[in-house]
């Protein structure tokens, strides 16, 4: 029971990845989601149901269009199989709980902004704007872990240090990170949304300089902070005490 229940999540984390890239593609273009159906952006035919199978459609076609041979963004398969993934990691954390559904809804959010963030290097607003009352409902309905002044501080205070440091850094990160962080802070509580933003600085800083040693990116060159951020915030959510636990008998 628990392989099959596992290989529906699965298999439904593809599914919905798929729609998350054409959400996170169409909303910053101020395109609608259902309309028109996908079709190849370079010969612009139809996609039929076999070219939108997740991940299979890809590697079938070996990664070009059916049609007219240009080359598909690897962007999409793996959207598609993270949110497979991560659904899958939800429910061995959480089984099926309400605390379960929270966490499908934040990874959902959280692909969604990632994907936006690495092509047009956007948190789009309207995103935020749809997942912030559904977490607000989801919260009132399964509490999780903490008291309820800590998912309010954890989304003012949250917000209020990337608010700062973009002031003091003049843009170093953006207000869409900042409404990220308001948005999750609110899912995850106060402590665990400090320990996301301190583990998207370490491994920003990590990839970033990485990056730059293999010539990947340029010095001075804007990067996406909202996929650390993601990151950050899935780790936090999922093995924050732990990490904190882990931290104090380091350093006591
Ligand atoms: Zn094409």
């Amino acid at each position: 029971m628990t392989i099959l229940i596992s290989l529906y999540i699965f298999i439904l984390g593809l599914v919905l990845g798929s729609f998350f890239n054409v959400v996170a593609l169409r909303v910053p273009a101020k395109q609608s989601i259902v309309r028109p159906p996908s079709a190849c952006p370079s010969c612009q035919t139809q996609l039929k149901i076999r070219d939108l199978i997740p991940v299979f459609s890809y590697l079938l076609s070996r990664g070009s269009c059916r049609y007219c041979k240009s080359k598909v963004s690897i962007l999409y398969p793996i959207g598609e199989l993270v949110t497979g993934l991560l659904f899958l990691w939800v429910y061995v954390h959480e089984g099926i709980t309400g605390e379960a559904l929270v966490g499908l809804v934040l990874v959902s959010l959280l692909v969604i902004i990632t994907i936006s963030d690495l092509t047009v290097m956007r948190i789009p607003n309207q995103v935020l704007m749809f997942f912030f009352p559904v977490f607000v409902v989801l919260r009132l309905v399964f509490p999780g872990g903490q008291a309820w002044w800590s998912y309010v501080l954890g989304a003012v205070i949250g917000c209020g240090i990337v608010v700062m440091i973009s002031l003091l850094t003049r843009g170093g990160m953006g207000m869409g990170d900042a409404k990220l962080l308001l948005v999750c802070g609110f899912v995850v509580g106060l402590t665990p949304i400090l320990v996301a933003f301190v583990l998207a600085c370490l491994i920003g800083s990590l990839v970033g300089g990485l990056l730059l040693l293999l010539n990947i990116i340029k010095r001075k060159q804007p990067v996406p902070f909202g996929p650390y951020l993601a990151v950050g915030i899935l780790i936090s959510y999922g093995y924050g005490s732990d990490l904190i636990e882990a931290y104090l008998k380091l350093i006591g």
